[in-house]
Formats: C-alpha cells, sequence, structure tokens
C-alpha cells in the first residue's frame, strides 16, 4: 500500500489548492515545497504568495497612494504638500502582507489535515517520490497518485544575464531599495508593466522596450491603444520595435543596445516571460514527456504520460496565471477522487494591474475578425459612468461582442479603475452561457462601476443610455 493517496509537488496556488481539495475529498495528501525565505523557513504560496502577484500588487497599492497624493489628492480639496515615500518602510509593509499569508496556507494545511514536508521532490520508479529536507536529509515517500505543481522561473536572455544588482529579475525588482533615477525594463507584458509602474509612480523615469510591433499584442487593439496612451502620459515611455541585443554594466550605469539604438539606465528589469520549472524533478528520467520549450505534457485532464501522475499550473503551460493553476488543481482533485470536472479554459480571466486597469476574457475583436465569426459590439466609456466621475477615475471603457445571431457573449474587453473585480460578472455571465440581453436585463447598483458593464451590454443591442 501506498504511504499517501496523492503526493502533491509545489506549494504554489495550482499545488496548494489542489492539494487541499484532494483532503477535502478524503484522501490522504501530503504536499512537498522546497521554498525557503530570506530566513532559511518553509514559505508556502510559491511564486505567487512569495516573489508574484501578491508582493507585486501590494507595491502596486502603495505606489498608487503615493502617486495619488501627488497628482490627485489637491483636486478632492486635499492638500499633501512635501509628500515623501520611506521605501523600506514599503518594502517591510509588503514583507509583513507576504508573511501573513504564507503563514496562512500553513494554517489551511493544518485544518484540512494536509502533510506538509519542506524539500525538493525528485521523481522515482513506481510512483515514489525522494524528497531531500534542507538539512540534506532524504527519505522516500510512495503515492498512487502524484500531482506535479512545481510552477515556472523568469526566463534570462543571455544579452542582459541577471545580476540581481543592475539587472534584475522580477524577483529583483520587487526587492529594490531605492527608487532609480532612471529605469529600463525589457518586455511590455503584465509583468513588465506593473513593474515598470510602481517604480515610475515613485519616481523613475522608466523607458520599457519591446520588441514586438504591437502594445499588449493578445488584448483587444481598442483597449490596447487606450492604456498605452494612458501609460504614457503616467510617464512611462514605451518603445515598441525595440528588440534588445545587448546590455553591459559598467561604472554603476547600463547600457542597452536595442534596434541601433541605446539606453543607459541605472537598473534594468528583464520580463521577457517565465520557463517551466522542473529542474531536480527528474521528470524525463520518470517517463514524462515535455514540449520542446520544457513544459510537462498533458491530456485534457491534466494527466501525463503515466496514469496517476498529473501536471498543473505553470509547469504544463497555457495561461500562466495563478487561477488557472488553482482551477486546474481543483479538477484533478476531484478527477482522481472519481467525480466528474473540467476546467473552463475559454472563460478564464487575464488581469494587468497598471492603473486603470486592464481585463478581459473570452475572443478580442481581431479575434473574431479572423475567424469570420458575425459579432455585434457593445461599449462604453467610464467617462459617461457617474461612479467614475464622482471618484476622479474617468479613463478606459467596456466594450463587449456577442455574437450577432445568438447574442451570446464571445468576449469581454475593460480598460478602467477596478477592471480586475468588474471582470468577474462577465466571467459568471460567460460560464453561464448568458446572452448580451441577459447582462442588460439584469439590475445594477447604482451608482457602481459594473454600470458600465450594463451600459456596454444594452449597447449591443443599440439601447445605451447614458452615452
Ligand atoms: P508556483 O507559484 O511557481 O509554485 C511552484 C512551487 O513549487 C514553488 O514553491 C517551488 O519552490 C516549488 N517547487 C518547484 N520544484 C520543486 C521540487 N522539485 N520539489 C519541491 N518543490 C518544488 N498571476 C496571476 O494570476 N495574477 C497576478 O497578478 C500575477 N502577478 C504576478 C507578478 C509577478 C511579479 C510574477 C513573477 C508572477 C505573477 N503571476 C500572476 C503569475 C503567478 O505567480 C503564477 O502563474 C503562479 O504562481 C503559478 O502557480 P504554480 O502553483 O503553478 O507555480
Ligand atoms: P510576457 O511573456 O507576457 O511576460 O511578456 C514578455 C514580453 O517580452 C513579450 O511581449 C516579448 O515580446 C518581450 N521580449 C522578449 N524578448 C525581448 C527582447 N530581447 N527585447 C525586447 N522585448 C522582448
Amino acid at each position: 500500500m501506498a504511504d499517501y493517496n496523492v503526493i502533491v509537488i509545489g506549494a504554489g496556488p495550482a499545488g496548494y489548492v489542489a492539494a487541499i481539495r484532494c483532503s477535502q475529498l478524503g484522501m490522504k495528501t501530503v504536499c512537498v515545497d522546497k521554498w525557503l525565505n530570506s530566513e532559511n523557513q518553509a514559505s508556502l504560496g510559491g511564486t505567487c504568495l512569495n516573489v508574484g502577484c501578491i508582493p507585486s500588487k501590494a507595491l502596486l497599492d502603495s505606489s498608487h497612494h503615493y502617486s495619488f497624493m501627488q497628482k490627485q489628492a489637491a483636486t478632492h480639496g486635499i492638500k499633501c504638500d512635501n509628500v515623501t515615500i520611506d521605501i523600506k518602510t514599503m518594502q517591510t509593509r509588503k514583507a509583513e502582507v507576504v508573511e501573513t499569508l504564507t503563514k496562512g496556507i500553513a494554517g489551511l494545511f493544518k485544518k484540512n489535515k494536509v502533510t506538509s514536508i519542506t524539500g525538493t521532490a525528485k521523481l522515482a520508479a513506481n510512483k515514489q517520490v525522494i524528497i531531500t529536507e534542507p538539512d540534506g536529509k532524504q527519505q522516500t515517500i510512495s503515492g498512487d497518485n502524484i500531482i506535479i505543481a512545481t510552477g515556472s522561473t523568469p526566463v534570462q536572455i543571455p544579452i542582459a544575464k541577471f545580476d540581481n544588482k543592475f539587472i534584475l529579475d522580477s524577483t529583483g525588482a520587487l526587492a529594490i531599495d531605492k527608487v532609480p533615477e532612471r529605469l529600463g525594463v525589457i518586455g511590455a507584458g503584465a509583468i513588465g508593466l506593473e513593474l515598470g509602474s510602481v517604480w515610475s509612480r515613485l519616481g523613475s523615469q522608466v523607458t520599457v522596450l519591446e520588441a514586438l510591433p504591437d502594445f499588449l499584442a493578445m488584448a483587444d487593439r481598442k483597449i490596447a491603444t487606450l492604456a498605452q496612451r494612458e501609460l504614457k502620459k503616467q510617464g512611462l515611455a514605451i518603445n515598441l520595435n525595440a528588440q534588445v541585443t545587448s546590455a553591459t554594466v559598467a561604472d554603476d550605469e547600463v547600457t542597452v543596445s536595442y534596434s541601433e539604438q541605446q539606453l543607459v539606465v541605472d537598473k534594468l528589469i528583464v520580463a521577457v516571460g517565465r520557463k517551466p520549472h522542473t529542474d531536480n524533478l527528474d521528470a524525463n528520467e520518470a517517463g514524462i514527456q515535455m514540449d520542446e520549450r520544457g513544459f510537462i505534457q498533458v491530456d485534457k485532464q491534466c494527466q501525463t504520460a503515466i496514469a496517476g501522475i498529473y501536471a498543473i499550473g505553470d509547469v504544463i503551460g497555457g495561461a500562466m496565471l495563478a487561477h488557472k493553476g488553482s482551477e486546474e488543481g481543483v479538477m484533478v482533485a476531484e478527477l482522481i477522487a472519481g467525480q466528474k470536472s473540467k476546467m473552463s479554459y475559454a472563460t478564464i480571466p487575464f488581469v494587468i494591474y497598471t492603473h486603470p486597469e486592464i481585463a478581459w476574457v473570452g475572443k478580442t475583436e481581431q479575434q473574431l475578425k479572423s475567424a469570420k465569426i458575425e459579432y455585434k459590439t457593445g461599449q462604453f466609456p467610464f467617462a459617461a459612468s457617474g461612479r467614475a466621475r464622482a471618484s476622479g477615475d474617468t479613463s478606459g471603457m467596456v466594450r463587449i461582442f456577442a455574437d450577432a445571431k445568438t447574442d451570446s457573449i464571445l468576449g469581454v474587453h475593460i480598460f478602467g479603475n477596478n477592471a480586475s473585480e468588474l471582470i468577474t460578472e462577465a466571467v459568471v455571465a460567460m460560464e453561464l452561457e448568458a446572452s448580451a440581453e441577459d447582462l442588460a436585463r439584469t439590475i445594477h447598483a447604482h451608482p457602481t462601476l459594473a454600470e458600465a458593464v450594463h451600459e456596454a451590454a444594452l449597447g449591443v443591442d443599440g439601447r445605451t443610455i447614458h452615452a
């Protein structure tokens, strides 16, 4: 008999959620994770809690408050002369937020009777896992099932190798202790824009270099154009068609060469994507298949080539987002328990936490056009929203695309304050296969930003009231 019904490797949002759900379903579950914090203590929650979603949002919120006090408070009659920022306090607060939440996962494991082991896991034959603990001690455990949730790490490019002093990965960029005068960012993806925004709001002169010709190529074009304009207004220089070819450090400066031009900065953040984390795992030797980029290959149920061994989250690629991994974790736990369960890949929301935020679900207009799907459009600007006016955040709009014949919602795209929260209404509507008419007939509280989603839904049928 195996030691455990399920061994989960990795306690990021994919692994810890899978482990809790497995335990809830009555399976004897262990979760092995190797993350240690700066004090060499186990710190559950993976990239997301330790160096990803949570610390980045803590800094985005701190820097937003600072920027608000400098630039907008006066319009509310609030005088904030000589506002200063103490980076050490800001970073300590971030660390406290992270610590509270990572300890919270340990508490959840206890409550749900998930056994937690700190150490590096390696796959061995017959669904055995060899764990090397931080003090070097080894133990071997066996499971009826294994869920690999080992996540991802930042991609390093040979022309700009991380030294985490001048050339930083996202983890280094979250830990900067003094506002750099000039900051370069390679990559205008979610991570590059969010980290660039943090330091720009705190006073850095930020230049973002993006190799692609289009800004946020995966987002709806109209939304991306509005966002690019707004970020530029905020002081973020975004250079498209800027393929970086070298970055050299000398005299405490980084000289970045791109597309026959040069940029000199005090620090450079490289945010060009993330790669699957399968080091130490011996996945290949265990018979697990990877694709050419190293992502573990799985079927629709997240099962690898070996029955009973599953992989979820960033390590299998697709949308490298915390909530995608968590939902895969829930699905796999339920499948192992013999229940029916499936993932709704078509309704995964995407969010970029700039200010205003960019959020979407479903198809973009360009995807609908290239697939030759006939659609109707409804859109509504936040400038016409009473709530947006009252708060003073009027940039952006909501766009809804609905099938021209069936009226089913095909995509919702938002650029605006609180878009990260507003998009959930669209996700629920799409998940429940609602039509634009269903959204239009749903009563929305007044005054709320969500009324803009309502108005855009009304607009699909040409009956917007307030614009
Ligand atoms: P991870 O969170 O990477 O966790 C994997 C865990 O497995 C780690 O703890 C690792 O130490 C452990 N591990 C790896 N190998 C082994 C081994 N052999 N043995 C034992 N343990 C092992 N996503 C969002 O949805 N929203 C956001 O706002 C967002 N912001 C982000 C901001 C930044 C700066 C970054 C870097 C990422 C952000 N992400 C965001 C992405 C998000 O963090 C990831 O998609 C998510 O963490 C992936 O979850 P995961 O569980 O698959 O892997
Ligand atoms: P994401 O994968 O969403 O985090 O975004 C990373 C971005 O970095 C993508 O838009 C890439 O086009 C961009 N990128 C990758 N390599 C380079 C490079 N050498 N110079 C400039 N941009 C790059």
